[in-house]
């Protein structure tokens, strides 16, 4: 179960889990890893050349126009989400307890799993929503409340998985030996290992008791954690004049101030604030201000980290880990920590020297660009950390003629959609019917459209099979796509209602939503993505589709409920589609002229896939080597005496070799990045490598099968079935190994990277 919270992907066994969350890694970068080679200029053909419109009800042919089953409605209060959170726990106790009943001799799986995992399915349909508000509502209050619920089923989740009672009735059941279906067999294994994990191999007394605290503590901290970020809300005042470089359409939605700020600027540490000032600000006082305080913006968060690495150490040491780290990873796809650590060591070593040789080139663009703005006497030959998207951005736009404005017209939000679900049309077999206006008052159980989204600005589908793929209803899908005060401030795909079997055999159908921060539409122009927006737009959707099509019996497995090293390989892979020639042209259409992109841009833009990319991987690096550092103690005192701020802010400096404040004489704790991502407090904790090691999986699977013709309907469709369908249900090196015909190899991972 791919949970926001680690300590949820503890309990995973029980779900619950109030929220099942994908996040989008924190590769800011503008690019992701290269492709092979380099690219010849051809003409580019679309697969299609004009975009079929996606359908609504009204136009769906009958077959699509009436799901078999209600959309959610997010109807809920505060005083209703607690009191569903209530009836739900109450009706878990209950079911455990007659778990707890079953005499131990006569315990199997049908009386001690089967019930647990049924009461898991439906429990699933509500919790899930329950925690979603608190990242999506507008309310306060029910944000509020969202998150004392999650906080009600974490703990009871902390003492369900902790029922000595129930796990005796389990050890006998897998003790028992039945012969089970390879999924249940599996759940069984599962569950069973979870209640070992959670502590019921420690002899019952003061270690137990001690590692049940930490539990909850650390359910608390990451609560609290996520909360500061979602709410943040600092902003810094500029001047026009400061900002000057920053586009036009940025400016533009930025608040004006008045009184004390009159004719300044309002510039938020949200993304659409965020990344294009750090790209265009010609001021690099400005640049720095902005990185500085935004790698302060969340310092309440510092303590809060420092209590769960070490609580984490604790509690894995109290289980006979060595650390945390060899805990987490056991039943990861890498095993032990010492894979993930070689590596990320190889890594390391093969990306220094491509990475050293990115920073020369940039500084000397830096040199040229300070001297042509008469600013010779202030280079002080040094490239900051706040230095590298402006220059990154400069070197593509001077060296590659690489103008992501201009190639941003070709992507307005609504028809970039529109083409990317054709394109999972046309490959999974699958239909997007939009549902709008009077006929989501249809589908509404309660008879108002308006409660089957969270917010007006929520896009709701229904999806289907295609013809050839039989026609069954397949799932919801969300897309809320702008930012507002209080919601989740990255991209993430949330399963808002798993899919399982039934007792009678039933399926039930899921529902899953993105939640991305893409700017807003202005008066005078719709919402224009970058290419790297159009990258997460795949990537989240991929999430959000892997949440859909999957085929389990049991909730606990479905969809992106993989292992976490595996869960990002399958969007990673469609990454590529936004790589291919084909498919650009296929996804854009000029938001004033309706023309695709032309060969000479997408050109341009491809053959920039390797600018800079050492430095973009260090970064990736940085976060996974950290990450690894903070949870992989020699002992518990080293943790407890370990400075967080400064070893994250060194070992950026030894990784990417990016100078920082330290440069300019101050002490190294003078940012607290690891404060202002959720990361490694919900769920990534000795896990963040997963994004560099899902792309060994994901690159081989990309070349291996899709390269020569990304749309081959035929292998997209074997891909749905062997790959995304098994979600969580089987091994999932299995799984790649059913795909691939043959272990997966680091092969085209190397050659990607031009590292081989
Ligand atoms: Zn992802």
């Amino acid at each position: 179960m791919v949970t926001r919270i680690s300590k949820l992907v503890l309990l995973s066994f029980l779900c619950f889990t109030s929220i099942s969350l994908i996040l989008a890694s924190l590769r800011f970068g503008p690019r992701f890893t290269a492709l092979l080679g380099h690219f010849t200029p051809t003409k580019y053909k679309a697969t299609y050349i004009t975009q079929r419109p996606l359908v609504n009800v009204t136009m769906a042919p009958e077959k699509y126009k009436n799901p078999p089953q209600k959309p959610p409605v997010f109807t809920g209060t505060p005083e209703s989400l607690l009191e569903d959170t209530k009836r739900l726990l109450d009706k878990s106790k209950s079911i455990q307890d007659a778990i707890a009943n079953v005499p131990l001799d006569e315990a199997k799986f049908s009386n001690v799993l089967l019930p647990s995992a049924r009461d898991d399915n439906v429990m699933s349909l509500e919790t899930r929503i329950i925690g979603f508000y608190q990242a999506v509502s507008t309310d306060k209050a029910l944000r509020d409340a969202s998150t004392e619920a999650e906080k009600l089923m974490d703990d009871f989740g902390i003492e369900s998985s902790m029922r000595e009672d129930v796990f005796q009735r389990v050890d006998a059941a897998l003790k028992k030996g039945e012969k089970l279906d390879p999924e249940s067999q599996r759940l069984l294994e599962k569950d069973h290992k979870s209640y070992i994990r959670m502590g019921l191999g420690v002899p019952a007394g003061p270690k137990r008791d001690r590692f049940k605290e930490i539990k909850k503590r650390l359910s608390e901290l990451s609560i609290t954690f996520q909360k500061a970020l979602n709410e943040e809300n600092g902003a810094l005042w500029f001047t026009p004049e400061e900002l000057d470089g920053v586009p036009e359409d940025v400016l533009l939605t930025l608040q004006k101030g008045e009184g004390e700020n009159e004719g300044k600027l309002r510039l938020t540490f949200k993304y659409p604030d965020l990344f294009p000032t750090l790209k265009y600000a010609k001021s690099s006082a400005v640049r720095q201000k902005l990185f500085v305080e935004n790698e302060n913006k969340c310092n309440s968060n510092v303590e809060l980290f420092k209590e769960a690495v070490v609580l984490r150490d604790e509690a894995a040491r109290i289980l006979g880990y060595n650390n945390h780290a060899e805990f987490r990873i056991e039943d990861k796809m890498a095993k032990t920590p010492k894979t993930v650590d070689d590596f990320l060591g190889d890594l390391r070593t093969r990306l220094a020297p491509g990475g050293k040789k990115e920073i020369e080139k940039l500084l000397e663009l830096k040199k040229e660009d300070m001297k042509s703005r008469g600013q010779d006497d202030k280079f002080d030959g040094r490239y900051y950390l706040w230095d590298h998207r402006y220059y990154d951005r400069l070197m593509l736009e001077k060296d590659y003629q690489l103008d992501h404005q201009k190639i941003s017209e070709y992507f307005p939000l609504t028809s970039t959609i529109q083409g990317m679900l054709n394109i999972f049309e046309e490959l999974f077999g699958m239909v997007f019917v939009e549902l709008t206006g009077a006929d989501r008052d249809k589908v509404s159980e309660t008879g108002k459209g308006s409660d089957i989204a969270w917010h007006e600005d929520v896009q709701v589908f229904s999806v289907w099979d295609s013809e050839d793929e039989g026609n069954e209803f397949v799932g919801f899908l969300y897309l809320d796509l702008f930012p507002r005060d209080g919601k989740y401030g990255h991209a993430a795909n949330f399963g808002l209602q798993p899919g399982y079997t039934d007792e009678n055999g039933k399926r039930r159908y899921p529902a899953t939503a993105l939640v991305c921060n893409f700017s807003k539409p202005t008066p005078k122009k719709p919402s224009l993505l970058k290419h790297d927006e159009v990258v997460t737009l795949f990537h989240e959707l991929g999430h959000g589709i892997h949440d859909l099509v999957a085929r389990t019996t049991y909730s606990r497995f479905h969809g992106t409920s993989t292992v976490r090293d595996f869960v990002e390989a399958p969007s990673q892979m469609l990454e590529n589609w936004c790589w291919t020639p084909s498919q650009l042209k296929s996804l854009s259409k000029h938001y004033e002229t309706g023309e695709s992109i032309p060969d000479e841009l997408i050109h341009n833009l491809i053959r920039t896939k390797h600018v800079n990319d050492a430095l973009f991987n260090l970064r990736q690096l940085h976060f996974g080597t950290f990450d690894m550092m903070v949870h992989e103690p020699k002992t518990h005192a080293d943790i407890e005496k370990l400075p967080i701020s400064e070893t994250y802010n060194k070992l950026r400096k030894d990784i990417s070799k990016l100078d920082g404040m330290e440069a300019l004489g101050s002490t190294w704790d003078w940012g607290n990045g690891q404060a202002t991502f959720g990361h490694l407090i919900g769920g990534y904790d000795a896990g963040y490598y997963g994004y560099l090691s899902s792309q060994v999986y994901s690159a081989d699977m990309f070349y291996s099968v899709f390269e020569k013709d990304p749309m081959n309907a035929k292998e997209g469709r074997r891909y749905r079935h062997t790959v995304l369908e098994r979600g969580g249900s089987q091994e999932e090196m299995q799984t790649l190994e059913d795909f691939l015909g043959r272990k997966p190899s680091t092969e085209a991972f190397y050659r990607e990277l031009g590292l081989q």
